[in-house]
């Protein structure tokens, strides 16, 4: 299955693409994770990267474009993958296309996770992920076992940079500005579902789920 998860910031799209990963055993590619990593490893891409995130912008297109291409030509994304934050402009959704067609592959879905403002607010101004696992709690919804540690690999909880009220104000006009005409996009190639993201994750997953 090759899906799509399209939504705001603090939607929760890296929360579901892991369980959906999870369940039908096909790589999560989030392209977030992936800039955050290189910084972290102090590779010249992170670097390079950190000063659009930290501001709320995107990365250029041809930076994202290209880890995007070397990532889907690995192994484990033959029978699938899930994009979790990429495409984010219509030149990504472009180029996308272009290499699945050499691929002779297709999307299967595109889900556009919707969900009311003042809820991503409380989502992302709670939210922590682990800084070994990338795993994601929120002080509101999802709470750690131990304050401030990560129950899986028990690495320490931080709050990401670009969590920050004023980026995330520039990160919400980038998605209405940049990310949002994805949605016609795909709703004009029939492939397109909405899923109301307003509840629980338990809830919200069975829901995407039930729409797959
Ligand atoms: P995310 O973890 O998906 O919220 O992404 C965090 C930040 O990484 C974004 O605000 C952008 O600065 C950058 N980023 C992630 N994915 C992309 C993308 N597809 N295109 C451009 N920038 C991206």
């Amino acid at each position: 299955m090759r899906l799509i998860l399209l939504g705001p910031p603090g939607v929760g799209k890296g929360t579901q693409a892991r369980k959906l990963a999870e369940k039908y055993c096909i790589p999560q590619i989030s392209t977030g994770d992936m800039l955050r990593d290189a910084f972290q490893k102090g590779h010249e891409l992170g670097l390079k990267a950190r000063s659009y995130m930290d501001s709320g912008k995107l990365v250029p297109d041809d930076v994202v474009i290209g880890i995007v291409e070397e990532r889907l030509r690995m192994n484990d994304c033959e029978s699938g993958w899930i994009l979790d934050g990429f495409p984010r402009t219509i030149q990504q959704a472009g180029a996308l296309d272009v290499m699945l067609k050499n691929n002779k592959s297709d999307i299967d879905h595109v889900l556009s996770l919707e969900v009311r403002e003042d809820e991503v607010v409380k989502r992302i101004s709670g939210r922590r992920s682990c800084e070994s696992c990338q795993n994601t709690f929120n002080i509101y919804f999802s709470v750690p076992k131990m304050d401030g540690v990560c129950d899986s690999c028990g690495g320490r909880l931080i709050q990401r940079s670009d969590d920050k009220e004023e980026t995330v104000r520039e990160r919400m006009r980038v998605y209405r500005e940049n990310t949002e005409p994805l949605i016609r996009y795909y709703q004009d190639r029939g492939i397109l579902k909405s899923v109301n993201a307003n509840g629980g994750i338990g809830g919200v997953f069975d829901l995407i789920c039930s729409r797959l």
